[in-house]
């Protein structure tokens, strides 16, 4: 399923060994940069938002609306890419609207985009972006609805090709890999790198940590994801054989909650900081980090492993925290 795509990122994004870090652990550790996909900072919606907004300027939409958190890298980025669209742009975020605008929250607003704040009691956000729908349909525009996170198939085909890109690249660098550690949190990326890992025969095993509480799902992530491949394979003429079962979700490293930065990210962040000068994110990043560092220090994988962390970005969010020392 190859569909076209409106270009938004510098792609291939670097694939490159972690030396300082694998000095420090008997593990060969490796690293794709897609916080560096370029868009306003870049990030894994870059990916997604390639397919999505083309989508859009399809169909004729000219205005797109989108949700998440006040630090919504994917808000960020959708704002990102509606301004190099010439595309409308609304943001529907979580909570009050704040004294000051920083890190995400101020990109967003930099990038033009319109800013709604859901306040404190905020309705389902799948409701609350119909109604805003319907508001500015009714108002002449046309209105494209990215779901939160941009985890539809649509979204998702960013990372089917990504793992193409992947394999690319290991083929060219002569290496293969044993894990792939990456966040998941709606679910689209790890749908993609999924159905691709199927497609491109890439071996690894996935080691999707996972950044939310379990309990802030409606429907399971892994159904959500299930679903996404189900679509997938109702779509293309080379179907994917996975089923539910089969999709991993690490739920060891969350019970902090969204976005509460603790001592595990605060170590990893400064640890990758500090061995490759290379930044994480509190959210997302940071906790995946913390997941796959903690995993290789107790020896829970074979020794000589290797294993690959896909960064996903987050950066902006890293100013927009305190706590760190
Ligand atoms: C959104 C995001 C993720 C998670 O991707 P999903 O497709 O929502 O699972 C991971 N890392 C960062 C930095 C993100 O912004």
């Amino acid at each position: 399923m190859l569909l076209p795509k409106y270009p938004l990122a510098f792609l291939p994004t670097p694939l490159h060994h972690l030396t300082g870090l694998s000095q420090t652990l008997p593990y060969d550790i490796y690293i794709k940069r897609d916080d560096q996909t370029g868009l306003a900072t870049g990030g894994n919606k870059t990916r997604k938002l390639e397919y999505l907004i083309q989508e859009a300027l399809n169909t004729g939409y000219d205005t797109v609306i989108t949700a998440g958190a006040q630090q919504s890298n994917h808000c960020r980025q959708t704002a990102a890419a509606c301004a190099s669209a010439s595309l409308e742009c609304h943001l529907w975020l979580n909570g009050n609207e704040p004294e000051t605008y920083q890190g995400n929250l101020l990109l967003s607003y930099l990038l033009g985009a319109d800013l709604h704040f859901s306040g404190e009691k905020a309705k389902g956000r799948e409701l609350a972006l119909q109604e805003l729908k319907k508001k500015l349909d009714a108002q002449g525009k046309k209105t494209y609805i990215i779901p939160v996170g941009g985890s539809n198939l649509t979204g998702a085909l960013g990372y089917v090709a990504a793992m193409a890109e992947l394999k690319e690249q290991m083929t060219e660098q002569q290496i293969s890999f044993d894990y792939i550690f990456f966040a998941t949190s709606s679910g689209g990326t790890q749908a993609g790198i999924m159905i691709g890992s199927k497609l491109c025969d890439i071996k690894a095993e996935l080691m999707p940590i996972l950044i939310d509480k379990t309990s802030d799902f409606e429907v399971p992530l892994q159904q959500t994801i299930h679903d996404i491949i189900t679509a997938y394979n109702q779509n293309s003429s080379q179907s994917v054989n996975i089923s539910l079962n089969d999709i991993p979700v690490i739920e060891n490293y969350n019970s902090a909650g969204y976005g509460v930065i603790t001592d595990n990210e605060r170590r990893a962040i400064k640890t990758l900081a500090q061995t490759e000068g290379i930044l994480v994110d509190p959210v997302y990043t940071g906790r995946a980090f913390y997941g796959m560092l903690n995993m290789l220090e107790n020896n829970d994988l074979p020794k000589n492993s290797k294993v690959l962390f896909w960064h996903t970005g987050g950066t902006p969010a890293l100013c927009a925290y305190t706590g760190y020392l």
